[in-house]
C-alpha cells in the first residue's frame, strides 16, 4: 500500500510539472506574438495611410478628453468669465448695492462686507472699493474707450486690442460681468505695496475671495497679475485653491476631472 502511495505521488507531480511546463510554454509563445504583432503595426504606420490613422485617432482622442470633461461645474460661485468664456450679451444677475455707486453679486455681499469689516477692526482704513459689478455694455465702453486711446497714440487697430486686452477683459469676458469681482483703491499694482494687500492674501480666503489674475499664472489666465483684483468663489474653493496653488481655470480643470 504504502510503496502504491509513493508511486501515486510521483506521478503527480510528475503531471504537476509537465503541466506547469506547457503553461509557460504557452505564455512564452503568446507574448512572443503579442510582440511580434506590435512591431508589424509599428512597420505598417510608416506607410502613409496608416500613419495618417494613427495621428487622427490620437487627436481624436485628444479632442474628446479635452471636450469631455468628467463633469461639468455649474455652481454660480465658480462660474468663469475669460477670453474662451464669454458671458452672452444678455447676462443678468440679482445685484446689491455696496453703496450709492457699486453694486456686487446679492448671494456673495455679505461675505464682501463681513472682509472689509474685518480688515478695518484690524487697524486697515486706507481700502475702498474703486470698482465692482459691471454690466456686459458698460464693459464695453471701457474697453473701447482703451482701445480708441491707443490708436490716438498711432498704434494699429490689432496693436491696440492686444495692448487693451491685456488690462481690460472683452465685453463679457471678465468676473466683474458676473458682479463677484471687486477693484481696490487706485486700480494699479501700488496697491500690493499696502498693509490691506498683505491681509488679503492671508485673510481673504476665510471670506470666499481668491487673487484673480497671481503674477505667477499670467500665462494661463491670459491676464497680466492685478494685486487689486479680487474674487469671491466662496470660502471652501478659495482655501482649496490656494492649498493647490490653482488659478480659477486650473481649478475648474481639476474639478472637471476629479474622480466624483
Ligand atoms: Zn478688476
Amino acid at each position: 500500500m504504502k510503496k502504491k502511495q509513493k508511486i501515486n505521488k510521483k506521478r503527480l507531480v510528475l503531471i504537476i510539472a509537465i503541466f506547469i511546463i506547457i503553461i509557460a510554454i504557452v505564455v512564452v509563445v503568446v507574448r512572443h506574438k503579442s510582440t511580434v504583432g506590435t512591431l508589424a503595426e509599428q512597420d505598417t504606420t510608416s506607410t502613409g495611410e496608416v500613419d495618417n490613422n494613427v495621428i487622427e485617432d490620437q487627436t481624436e482622442n485628444e479632442e474628446n478628453s479635452g471636450e469631455e470633461p468628467k463633469r461639468k461645474i455649474t455652481e454660480w460661485n465658480l462660474m468663469l468669465a475669460n477670453s474662451d468664456n464669454i458671458l452672452p450679451e444678455d447676462y443678468e444677475v440679482e445685484v446689491a448695492n455696496i453703496d450709492s455707486s457699486r453694486q456686487f453679486d446679492a448671494r456673495a455681499i455679505s461675505y464682501l462686507n463681513e472682509m472689509l469689516d474685518a480688515m478695518r477692526k484690524d487697524g486697515i482704513t486706507n481700502v475702498w472699493v474703486q470698482s465692482a459689478y459691471r454690466s456686459v455694455e458698460r464693459q464695453k465702453e471701457l474697453y473701447d474707450n482703451k482701445v480708441n486711446e491707443y490708436l490716438k497714440q498711432g498704434k494699429t487697430q490689432e496693436e491696440a486690442e492686444k495692448l487693451t486686452s491685456e488690462y481690460i477683459n472683452k465685453p463679457g469676458s471678465s468676473d466683474h460681468n458676473l458682479g463677484l469681482a471687486v477693484d481696490f483703491n487706485y486700480v494699479n499694482n501700488s496697491f500690493a505695496e499696502l498693509e490691506a494687500y498683505d491681509w488679503l492674501l492671508e485673510n481673504a480666503e476665510d471670506y470666499g475671495f481668491i487673487l484673480r489674475y497671481p503674477e505667477d499664472k499670467e500665462d494661463i489666465t491670459k491676464i497680466e497679475y492685478e494685486s487689486w483684483h479680487w474674487r469671491y468663489v466662496g470660502e471652501e474653493h478659495a482655501k482649496k485653491m490656494n492649498e493647490l496653488d490653482m488659478c480659477l481655470e486650473e481649478y475648474i480643470e481639476y474639478l472637471e476631472n476629479e474622480d466624483i
